[in-house]
């Protein structure tokens, strides 16, 4: 139902771009695991507020005030689209891995935490300061659930504990069993958060419902522009932890002893992590995009990308060289996100003669999910630093992917086009 996308035209709809074999092509964005297009309605929604913009929390005047109460309102905006509790804070970042580091940073002592090996690297890695378990790539949903089962009954039962888990993956697009793996985290006494960077931009998430402690989302997954995060849930870790950046806006009152030492009275609202001069543009932003994403019918918005979804999975079927990755199945339920090799093909060549001679923009590499890509290719640990684009000689077995990913906004046209290449 085209009539879906009409509300969410996404920015640069029409940008057209040249082609190694002559001519020139609308380019086609199939790149939103990466970076969504912002919505063209966001865009305008910030477009008109962009000349009243003014300091947050700072200010007497006018336009200090109205971008203070934009703020606050976005904040409400966030936490209606989550489905937040009465005693949830809505913290504003600057992305997801500055959400899940925050996080890392307001673990209670002696905090362990569990993550599968198939994370994106925003979750894998943050989590320095504690003990950290890694779990094994399962290959049922069941499996993850049975497998953190098996983990959090071996810990002591008493200490605290944290899982961290995504809800649609960034290389595969599957879902994980949020629900599932929440109510074991609490069977055994842990918390859960839900890295939902690529769950949120293609499928509603309710807090509540789920009942998990924490979600992280970026917004320019969730077509807004670049530039702010989010960390919504529980209060207390948060409101226990030193301040994730020290600074005006965090401190409540500050007072210079007589032994010339600096006391400091922290907010324990949400506050208290968002220190400096607050990215209002870009937060903004973000509850724009939640309530355009809220308006178009979020339900209608699912059930047009899983007809893409379904488009292309049928589509690469028909073509015996490729081979689509899933942890899952082939059945698997998923979201817009679909990561592929093909026989006698290096990936990076691939994405790059999508782009040179077709304009379309896909994504080659490790997704910074290196274990996870690594299983799912069967391949050997690589030299570091690479998130990019290993070589693998032509007919070799890849040692990296192709990524297509797309959600709200995309024209059957991009599908169709990008079969047609593959093809
Ligand atoms: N988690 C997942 C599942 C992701 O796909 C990404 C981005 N690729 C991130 C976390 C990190 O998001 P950001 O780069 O916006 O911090």
């Amino acid at each position: 139902d085209p009539s879906v996308c009409a509300p969410l035209a996404v920015l640069g709809a029409d940008v057209t771009v040249p082609l190694v074999t002559g001519g020139e092509v609308g380019y086609a964005a199939l790149d939103y695991a990466a970076s969504a297009p912002a919505l063209q309605r966001v865009w305008d929604d910030v477009a008109a507020y962009a000349p009243y913009y003014g300091s947050v929390h700072r200010g007497a005047g006018y336009l200090s005030q109205l971008s203070t109460d934009l703020f606050e309102s976005s904040r409400v905006t966030v936490a209606e689209f989550l489905g937040c509790r009465a005693e949830d804070q809505v913290v504003f970042t600057r992305s997801t891995t500055d959400s899940l580091n925050l996080l890392a940073a307001a673990l209670p002592a002696d905090c362990e935490v569990f993550v599968f090996e198939t994370e994106h690297h925003a979750s894998l890695l943050p989590w320095r300061g504690a003990r950290v378990t890694c779990l094994d790539a399962p290959r049922t949903p069941d499996q993850a659930v049975a497998t953190l089962e098996r983990a959090l009954s071996g810990r002591a039962p008493h200490g605290p504990a944290l899982v961290c888990v995504t809800g649609a993956s960034n290389v595969t697009g599957e879902l994980w069993p949020v629900r599932e793996l929440a109510a074991a985290a609490h069977a055994h006494g842990a918390r859960i958060v839900l890295d939902a960077a690529q769950l949120a931009p293609h499928h509603p998430v309710d807090i509540a419902e789920l009942d998990v402690d924490w979600v992280a989302f970026s917004g320019h997954k969730l077509y807004a522009p670049f530039g702010s995060g989010v960390l919504a849930g529980r209060a207390d870790w948060l409101v226990d932890a030193e301040p994730y950046l020290a600074g005006g806006g965090a401190s409540r009152k500050v007072t210079r002893r007589t032994d010339g030492s600096v006391d400091v009275e922290w907010h324990t609202t949400a506050a208290r992590h968002e220190a400096g001069s607050p990215n209002v543009i870009g937060v903004y932003s973000i509850a724009a995009a939640c309530k355009a994403l809220t308006e178009a019918g979020f339900d209608r918005l699912v059930a047009r990308e899983q007809q893409l979804v379904t488009r292309v999975r049928e589509g690469l079927a028909g073509v015996p060289e490729v081979k689509v990755l899933s942890l899952f199945g082939d059945d698997a339920p998923r979201v817009g996100v679909i990561s592929f090799v093909v026989e006698g093909w290096n990936s990076s060549h691939f994405a790059a003669a999508l782009s040179a001679e077709y304009g379309i923009g896909v994504r080659d590499g490790l997704f910074c999910a290196h274990p996870l890509v690594r299983t799912l290719l069967g391949s050997e640990p690589q030299e570091p630093g690479e998130c990019g684009a290993p070589e693998a000689a032509p007919g070799e077995r890849s040692l990296n992917a192709i990524r297509v990913s797309f959600g709200a906004g995309t024209p059957d046209e991009h599908i169709e086009r990008f079969l047609g290449a593959v093809r």
